[in-house]
Order: structure tokens, then sequence, then C-alpha cells
């Protein structure tokens, strides 16, 4: 949160994946969007509940089982429309083939409500996140920025020191060096990014030691 932005938000890790859910809060109306509700998402709707704010969205970076799984949970909770890319739609109906893979089950999520799509602004309160398109991890991801706080949700897109996997069905390498080059990399350099999982790191830190990024480590990106 910066001073002139009212966006606060909250981390919610699962054992296990590691997968942080996130909480904005936008603090001055008390309005809040949930990204990528995973296995902590019941912690995640108690933070809500406790700070009596109202859920105006659940928005997915993209649809791998650790970052929807509790959907179903949180929107049976406090039911709010659902944001998918609708390049990632068929990886969110398989939920529970995706779950099966790693020998657990899930509940199947509901429907997605609306879509994300690239240039996308959704608006909760007086804050406002644009939907940037960054497809390599899976074909729909997608991160969310906001300029006023200086911040971005960017799923498993990028990692402090690492990049997404690539080697899932839909995953294209090239095509994520290119989105982080184009959708991440261009936001200013104190802009702090806001995982998938591990610890929040910056545009500025990752552009100059990122060994998967920085060609003096034998990285893609020039
Ligand atoms: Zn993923
Ligand atoms: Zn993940």
């Amino acid at each position: 949160m910066t001073a002139a932005s009212p966006l606060e938000i909250r981390t919610f890790t699962s054992a296990g994946f590691g997968e942080n859910a996130y909480l904005a809060v936008c603090r001055t109306t008390n309005v809040a969007v949930a990204v990528d509700p995973g296995a902590e998402a019941p912690a995640l709707a108690d933070a809500l509940v406790a700070l009596g704010a109202a859920l105006e969205a659940i928005l997915l970076t993209h649809a791998h089982v650790d970052h929807i799984e509790g959907v179903g949970a949180l929107a049976r909770r406090v039911r709010a429309p659902v944001y998918l890319h609708p390049d990632d739609r068929p990886l969110y109906d398989r939920a529970a083939d995706q779950a099966a893979t790693f020998g657990y089950r899930v509940e199947a999520p509901p429907a997605p409500d609306h879509e994300l799509l690239d240039g996308q602004l959704v608006r909760f309160g007086e804050c406002m996140l644009e939907v940037r398109h960054c497809p390599g991890h899976s074909p729909g991801h997608v991160i969310l920025y906001s300029a006023a706080a200086g911040a971005a949700f960017v799923g498993d897109v990028v990692f402090m020191g690492s990049i997404g996997r690539t080697d899932l069905p839909g995953g294209d390498h090239r095509r994520l060096l290119r989105s982080i080059r184009e959708q991440v990399l261009s936001l200013p350099a104190e802009t702090t990014l806001y995982p998938g999982h591990g610890p929040a790191t910056t545009v500025g830190h990752e552009r100059v030691s990122n060994p998967f990024l920085v060609p003096l480590y034998g990285g893609g990106l020039a």
C-alpha cells in the first residue's frame, strides 16, 4: 500500500503447494476482491468476515488446481462472481482431473461468471486492477496490476528468483518469456510483485537478479 492508494493486501499461504491466496481490500470503502483462493480460502473468508468487508469478485490468475481449489468453499460462504480468462476454461473444467494427478480430490468449483480479458479494468471501491494477458505457464494466465498501489498479482508467471514451469499441458516457454518481458518487466521498477508461490518481490529486483531472466546468468531476456 502506498500513501496514495487505499489498497491493502493480505496473504494466505496453503500447506502442501504453498499457494498464495490474496485478499485485496479497498480500505476507504471496505470493498474487497479475492485473488486465487486455494486451499487457504477458509482463512481468507474468516478475514473477510472479521473486516466486515464486502467481496466484490473472485479473480483467478489461471486455472491450475492449487489456485482454484478454494473457489467452491469461498463462494459458498460469500457469494461473489468468479472471473477467469477464457483460454484457461478447459483447465478450470478439469479441476477434479488435475487434483487426481496429484492424488487427491477437490470440490468442483462453480462455473465462472465473467471473463477476464487483456486490457480490462476491474474496479472495486476506489481501487482498480488492470488485466494483462500473460500466456506461457498456462494459455489463459493473466496478471492483475494496480498502478496506483504499485502492485501486481502475477500468479505463476514470475517468482522471486524463478519463473513459472512450462512442462504442464498448454505450457510454452518462449511465450512465457515474452509475457514476462512485455507485461511484467515493462512495469515500473518499484512495482511490488505478489506471486502465486513464495515471497513478494519487485520488478526492479527480478530485472537484475532473476537467473531465468538475466542474460549474464544464462537467462533468456535481453
Ligand atoms: Zn500454475
Ligand atoms: Zn501455482
